[in-house]
């Protein structure tokens, strides 16, 4: 298949979902989504709590990468798991909805990204949201991307660690998505009517089979972008069982949305890159662009668990063979426990007084697992997760060989620098202050880890570099940036430096990580970009407040 259209997708992941059904609203444009995985249509993916089955191994749904020994991690290789098929890595995530601080926005407008503040971004937030609450100041109520609260956020745990959250000092806020990102509240989630909220689900569902100018091939994986006289004009893949080769044609654009992994990974294949890094993997160079796969910034969580003293876990909904019977009432009836995804409140705070805003993430879990849920402790218990939100550490992804399929090498530097050590210590004391107040105190047993006996800062220091992963948050291997930055990959309309034809729209593009998780903004990227290529003027910037319906009220 030698066919042409106007655009060629690689990646059918958050943002390649909504590249797909907004360009494809113009009958006239011809648009063809190339994904490496499948349809992503198994209950695991459907239902919420099949979250840690996707997230703990490497299947047809999750590429399951491993990063390289991690020199301030005790040289441990960390689990990476990434999403495969449509929806991406949206069709394996938490399914929390966070959009980040607005100051993160208004940073990469300081950088000299025009059109990027958060007065900027918030109408795209907000017109791919489909908030149960309907329009106000901060949420929309009528876009693709179904967002809801927790259905058992008044659960004992989820609200009391809220309440123990007040008891430590710290404040609360009823929307980390509104006008106030700092404290303890309820999570939004991507889950609608009992059902997880994929990008794909939301945006690529409703068109897949009306619209007849949308190609979509699954099982096609993109191995090189091929340039013509600095112009992208195509691509070529492999799809089928042979793996048979073949060519794509866009007469436009190629738009290269595989994520923060892939897509500096087919760059560089393609001969994008770092020429000393191509050579040394045996790439001849077609362009060359240093900034491509650094830049990686990750969210490194760590895990404190307490045994709970009462039967008010996910443990005692899912133990022994109850497990079947969650997987077989979610199936038959669409309810009970299958509906959640096991965390629902949690918070954002400051590890120092003096910050402009938090810089520490909580995600409270109603059970204990660990190592990406591949190990699952077998009694009632609870989980709170600390990551660090803005790491000063820079890492990298890059080539392991010039063979298409071979993973790339991804390498976080974690915890490079002593203020990221610093951070993550003090989240580590924070935590431990919110589990021993009053309002836990009727359901908190031991503490499992790290334990008591872990106290001063080196004996958590050390914890840290034993059991600390990553939360799943990669982003910057493309980073946006003006033309005078070396390091830049994309500017800020996402177009590839010195190259025709070709743009990143992803989550590599962002060239500072957010304070929060990295979905709803990928998918804001994506959406922006689907403006400017549709040739439409971008919607108007909103500064927060100004069309509130409840101080219109
Ligand atoms: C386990 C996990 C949990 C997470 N939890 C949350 C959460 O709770 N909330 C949140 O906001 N964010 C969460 N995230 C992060 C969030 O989901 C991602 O940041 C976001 O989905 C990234 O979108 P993307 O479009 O950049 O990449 P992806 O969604 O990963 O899409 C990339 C797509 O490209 C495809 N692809 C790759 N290579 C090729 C190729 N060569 N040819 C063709 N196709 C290719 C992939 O198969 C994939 O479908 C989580 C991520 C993971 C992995």
């Amino acid at each position: 298949m030698n066919a042409h259209y106007d655009y060629v997708i690689v990646g059918g992941g958050s943002a390649g979902s909504v590249l797909a059904a907004r360009l494809t609203e113009d009958a006239d444009v011809k648009v063809l989504l190339l994904e490496a995985g499948g349809k992503n249509t198994s209950i695991l993916v459907r239902m919420p709590a099949g979250v840690g089955s996707l997230i703990k191994a490497k299947s047809d749904f999750n590429w399951g990468f491993w990063t390289e020994p991690e020199p301030h991690m005790n040289d441990r290789r960390l689990w990476w798991p990434r999403g495969k098929g449509l929806g991406g890595s949206s069709a394996i995530n938490g399914m929390v909805y966070i959009r980040g601080h607005a100051r993160d926005y208004d940073q990469w407008r300081q950088m000299g990204l025009t059109g990027w503040s958060y007065a900027d971004v918030l109408p795209y937030f907000k017109r791919s949201e489909g908030f149960v609450g309907g329009d106000d100041a901060y949420h929309g109520g009528k876009g693709p991307l179904a967002v809801s609260w927790g259905e058992r956020s008044s659960h004992p745990l989820y609200a009391g660690v809220i309440k123990a959250g007040a008891e430590a000092g710290h404040r609360l806020t009823d929307d980390f998505n509104g006008a106030d990102q700092e404290g303890f509240g309820r999570y939004q989630l991507t889950i609608k009517d009992g059902r997880r909220w994929s990008a794909a689900q939301g945006y690529l569902s409703p068109i897949l089979d009306s619209r007849p100018n949308l190609t979509v091939v699954t099982g096609a994986r993109t191995t090189k972008i091929r340039i013509e006289k600095g112009r992208a004009v195509g691509v070529d893949y492999v799809a089928g069982k042979g793996g048979e080769a073949a060519t794509a044609y866009a007469d436009r654009e190629v738009l290269l949305c595989a994520g923060a992994v892939q897509s500096p990974h087919i760059l560089n294949l393609s001969g994008i890159g770092d020429p000393d890094l191509l050579k040394a993997a045996g790439v001849p160079v077609t362009h060359a662009l240093p900034g491509v796969g650094a830049n990686l910034q990750d969210h490194l969580d760590v895990s404190l668990n307490w045994a709970c003293t009462q039967p008010i876990t996910l443990y005692n909904d899912t133990k022994g063979l109850k497990q079947l019977a969650v997987g077989l009432q979610y199936m038959l009836t669409g309810k009970g426990p299958g509906r959640q995804n096991g965390l629902e409140s949690g918070a954002f705070l400051k590890s120092r007084p003096d910050l402009d805003r938090p810089d520490l993430q909580l995600h409270f879990v109603l059970a204990i697992m660990k190592e990406h849920a591949k190990v699952t402790v077998q009694r009632d218990g609870f989980t709170m997760h600390v990551c660090q939100l803005r790491p000063e550490s820079r890492g990298r992804v890059g080539l392991r060989s010039a063979d298409p399929l071979a993973d790339p090498t991804i390498f976080a530097n974690y915890l490079a620098t002593e203020e990221d050590r610093r951070a993550v210590r003090e989240g580590v004391r924070i935590a431990r202050d919110v589990v021993g107040q009053p309002a836990l105190a009727p359901y908190r047993g031991e503490e499992l880890s790290p334990g008591f006996d872990v106290k001063s800062d080196a004996e958590i220091d050390a914890w840290i570099r034993e059991t600390g992963e990553t939360i799943y948050h990669p982003v910057g291997t493309c980073k946006m940036g003006l033309d005078s930055d070396p390091t830049a990959v994309v500017d800020g309309d996402l177009n590839v430096f010195g190259l025709s034809g070709l743009r990143v729209v992803d989550a590599s593009v962002m060239p500072t990580l957010i304070g929060g998780n990295t979905n709803a903004p990928t998918i804001m990227i994506a959406e922006k970009i689907s403006d400017l290529l549709r040739g439409r003027a971008p919607l108007p910037a909103e500064e927060p407040g100004a069309t509130s319906a409840r101080s219109a009220a």
